[in-house]
């Protein structure tokens, strides 16, 4: 089971730090938990983290390893400040920064190539499930990630969900992660409103191995209390 915490724009490092700290002193530790802070907080996050088991992930990263790529982050720069992984694709990096299945598929494998934990995410629109294309999107976006990879994770987070405090029924969810998990065998998080009362129950499901949060990461109660729903009993 892996809890992630998807920061997106907020926190700073002073609000990362108090974050971290506060994780620090929590009771988290059966469960895999990584945070992912914005890039201007990752190096106070592995600093505060470093000797926990709890991982620190970006939110992004680019292909090349160094060039003129204004903005952009290389995987050898996050090497470099002491992070493990990053998220890839998510849904607002594809609807408002023009992401696509290629230069998703390009930033996993540089990624990966670089030695980092990657979170890939897939998901389908509103517009997409009532249109009956859920598959064919989902076997688009997962195919297009090439190869399985031990470091590799795909995060199934259906657009209609996230921060829209919609969450997939869990049946939805466990449908759409044994389709993922027959075109690619990695393990699959779920993602979409996680809240501490649906976590259980979306975690329950076979194919479900773990969670991908957003609002609900942001406040120390509410991600400790996801990351304990994950706990084995
Ligand atoms: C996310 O940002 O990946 C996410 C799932 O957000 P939320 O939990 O707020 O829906």
């Amino acid at each position: 089971m892996l809890i992630a915490g998807n920061w997106k724009m907020y926190k700073g490092p002073a609000e990362t730090a108090e974050f971290c700290e506060a994780l620090r002193d929590s009771d988290v530790d059966d469960v895999d938990v990584v945070v992912c802070p914005p890039y201007v907080s990752l190096a106070t996050a592995v600093q505060l983290l470093a000797g926990t088991e709890i991982g620190v992930a970006a939110q992004n990263v680019h292909w090349e390893e160094a060039g003129a790529y204004t903005g952009e982050i290389s995987a050898r720069m996050l090497r470099e400040l002491g992070v493990y992984g990053t998220i890839v694709g998510h849904s607002e990096r594809r609807q408002y920064f023009g992401e696509t299945d290629e230069t998703t598929a390009k930033r996993a494998r540089a990624a990966l190539d670089a030695g980092l934990f990657v979170i890939a995410c897939v998901g389908e629109t509103e517009q997409e499930r009532e249109g009956g294309e859920t598959e064919a999107v989902l076997r688009r976006q997962v195919t297009a990630l090439g190869a399985a990879d031990e470091n590799l994770v795909v995060a199934y987070e259906p657009v209609w969900a996230i921060g829209t405090g919609k969450t997939a029924t869990p049946e939805l969810a466990q449908e759409a992660h044994a389709l993922i998990k027959s075109l690619l065998d990695v393990p699959v998080l779920y993602g979409g409103s996680v809240k501490p009362d649906n976590a259980a129950e979306l975690l329950a499901q076979p194919d479900v191995d773990g969670a991908l949060v957003g609002g609900a990461s942001l406040e120390i109660e509410s991600f400790t209390e996801i990351c304990r729903a994950a706990t084995p009993s």
